[in-house]
């Protein structure tokens, strides 16, 4: 996905990416739910991407390989489960989506490279204090984002 000609750490390797498939796989099954081809298809394009990836680009990538071609809701059902099950997050402001390999706690917060596109997961936690701050006036807080755009120290 990088389009700037900025040094970058390499992308995932393939070992990485099996890793990351079979982590999935098996919290999924943990939890009771199927692992379905769409699902793992889904998710290794955006493991392999390694940044933000919109849906219709996943549509386009999806058939690449062989594979019968996707239909968007098809694809839009295999996000809706990897969100729902944070093996995906979705960039706002980019309308777009991220494989997450995170354990544990899941934040939306992000750091975005204007320039390469590349996304930083951070971990602080602020929908915490905002849930807190939103409850003391009567509100109800669902969900916090926080998606800092700007230059990442390799484009620096
Ligand atoms: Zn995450
Ligand atoms: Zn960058
Ligand atoms: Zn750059």
């Amino acid at each position: 996905m990088t389009t700037c000609s900025h040094v970058h750490a390499s992308s995932p390797t393939a070992q990485a990416i099996a890793t990351a498939l079979s982590v999935a796989e098996a919290k999924c099954i943990a939890q009771g739910e199927r692992w379905t081809p769409p699902r793992r298809r889904t998710y290794e394009l955006l493991l392999q991407a390694g940044a933000p990836v919109k849906a219709y680009d996943l549509l386009s990538d999806y058939a690449a390989e062989g594979e019968p071609p996707a239909k968007p809701p098809t694809i839009y059902r295999a996000l809706d489960f990897l969100l729902a099950h944070d093996l995906v997050h979705r960039i706002e402001s980019l309308n777009a989506f991220l494989a997450c390999t995170a354990d544990g706690a899941h934040f939306a917060e992000f750091l975005i490279c204007d320039c390469c596109g590349g996304v930083e997961e951070l971990a602080l936690g602020i929908g915490g204090p905002a849930a807190a701050a939103a409850s003391h006036r009567g509100f109800t807080a669902v969900r916090t984002v926080l998606e800092v755009h700007g230059i990442c120290a390799a484009c620096a």
